[in-house]
């Protein structure tokens, strides 16, 4: 099994060791690499769009044929995450809290709608304990650092947390998308989830 994470710009290194240490805690055959050429893409499993800046990460997949490549592979069962910059590239529609709607190159494969830098600025990242039932009783420690948020989602989509009733975690078929950072903590509980969901669309 092979989970690619896309190094293009943002916490790339964050989400390599977190995968690589959800593989061994699931005690699985696996392999994590960084990529970022269509050949890379063509091998996947999996692929991880880590948060960063979805403008810049939307620009440079569109310039290396990216963008196209993954939404093809996506259709025919590669599945995939995003978190935060990584959410919005996956998303059908969004705009800015202040600037409000600007063409973006989008995925468009997650049909939902995200009002981008939806908390405020830098100075209002914040982390949060959530209730995840997907991934058992205990608390997941959620880190939210300018997320967006999800103001609209389809009917073929299925939420798997909220946060003040929002949806902070969502997952349409093979696609998986949170508004915060799993890679920043010490708990493995989504990247597990994420390469389980992988091996059952193998
Ligand atoms: N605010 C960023 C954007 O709109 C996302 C921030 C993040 O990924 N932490 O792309």
């Amino acid at each position: 099994m092979k989970i690619g994470i896309l190094e293009i710009q943002g916490d790339i290194e964050e989400h390599y060791k977190a995968t690589k240490a959800a593989i061994n805690k699931l005690n699985i055959e696996g392999e994590v690499k960084l990529v970022k050429k269509q050949k890379d893409i063509e091998e996947l499993d999996g692929l991880i769009i880590p948060g960063g800046e979805s403008t810049v990460i939307g620009t440079i997949l569109k310039q290396r044929g990216l963008l196209d490549l993954i939404k093809a592979k996506y259709e025919k069962g590669l599945c995939v995450w995003g978190t935060c910059a990584g959410l919005i590239v996956m998303a059908k529609k969004t705009y800015d809290r202040v600037v409000g709607e600007k063409p973006q190159p989008l995925l468009e494969i997650l049909d939902v709608t995200v009002e981008r830098n939806a908390y405020g600025r830098q100075n209002e990242s914040f982390e949060s304990d959530l209730s995840i039932p997907a991934l058992g009783n205990r608390p997941f420690h959620a880190v939210f650092i300018r997320s967006p948020v999800i103001k609209k989602v389809g009917e073929n989509v299925e939420v798997l947390a909220y946060l003040n009733d929002q949806p902070v975690a969502v997952q349409q078929g093979n696609a998986l998308a949170t508004t915060f950072h799993p890679e920043l903590t010490y708990d493995t509980r989504f990247h597990e989830y994420f390469i389980k969901l992988c091996l059952k669309s193998k």
